[in-house]
């Protein structure tokens, strides 16, 4: 009786429409996990609506959900797999709470996301509930379904539209400079193990060293600290001579630039001294 009681209040603490906690317990490091099921017996066929109650397949897994206080809270749920009567084709019944292939319920997605903008996402990633790729998949998610929902028959903006279009255009912000990040972060690797002459090299890390200072200021001044060191790396195979003279002739365009404040002008000076 009691643990009926207990399941009931569960049921109305996780206050997901539709869901009905089955059981719960609490592992020592991992957090709360709640077993559910859906209240409903059917799900419409996306093909013919037609309602089915046939089960075909059950395809349990775990989902991240808000935390509940200081534990984090973790639903096993069951997304089943009917069989059209009609249409005879088996069909995934959709979940409101959850997206197809997420690993985490919208209304998670939706707190990361405000929290993501209002600080920023290694500090959300940090706090452990997420992970960065997480964040980033909420993040592009966000931003597809609000170019979605733009009312297309709407004259006038209310403050919910304009709330709304002000967080686009945020969330978009956010998502467009995360894909260069990581973008930027792939083309530094691909540099350094695909350039094998300092020529090459220069003009390569002298591209990335202009895109990359909005988002990696620190990596950036670091490169700049030991530029002629890392171009040494790319001049494989010759002897320390010409790498000598390399440092020795960027040393002087630096200092014929009285020590260059912006990188483009450096490598364009070194470029040019080199043509
Ligand atoms: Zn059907």
């Amino acid at each position: 009786m009691i643990k009926k009681r207990g399941i009931k209040v569960m049921t109305e603490l996780l206050n997901l429409k539709g869901v009905l906690v089955t059981s719960q317990r609490i592992h020592n490091g991992i957090g709360i996990i709640l077993q559910t099921e859906s209240i409903e017996s059917y799900s419409l066929c996306p093909r013919c609506c037609t309602k089915s109650e046939k089960i075909h397949q059950n395809h349990r897994h775990i989902i991240k959900d808000l935390p509940f206080g200081e534990q984090p809270v973790f639903l096993e749920i069951n997304r089943r797999q009917f069989k059209c009567s009609r249409c005879q084709k088996p069909f995934s019944e959709e979940l409101d709470y959850v997206g197809k292939k997420r690993t985490y319920t919208k209304r998670l997605a939706q707190q990361i996301i405000q929290e993501v903008l209002e600080n920023d996402i290694h500090s959300v990633a940090s706090k452990g509930i997420v992970t960065t790729e997480e964040i980033e998949r909420m993040l592009k998610d966000a931003s597809s379904e609000l170019c979605d929902s733009k009312p297309s028959n709407l004259k006038r903006l209310g403050i919910d539209e304009i709330a709304l279009v002000l967080k686009l255009i945020e969330v978009k912000e956010v998502s467009l400079s995360l894909k260069e990040m990581h973008e930027l972060k792939e083309k530094i690797r691909k540099i350094f193990n695909k350039t094998d002459d300092w020529y090459t090299g220069v003009f390569k890390i002298g591209m990335w060293l202009s895109r990359a200072k909005k988002y990696f200021l620190r990596s950036h001044n670091t490169f700049i600290g030991w530029f002629d060191e890392i171009i040494a790396y790319f001049d494989n195979g010759t002897t320390s001579g010409t790498v000598e003279g390399i440092n020795n002739k960027l040393k002087l365009i630096k200092r014929s630039g009285y020590g260059f404040r912006n990188f483009d002008n450096f490598r364009i000076r070194c470029l040019l001294n080199w043509t």
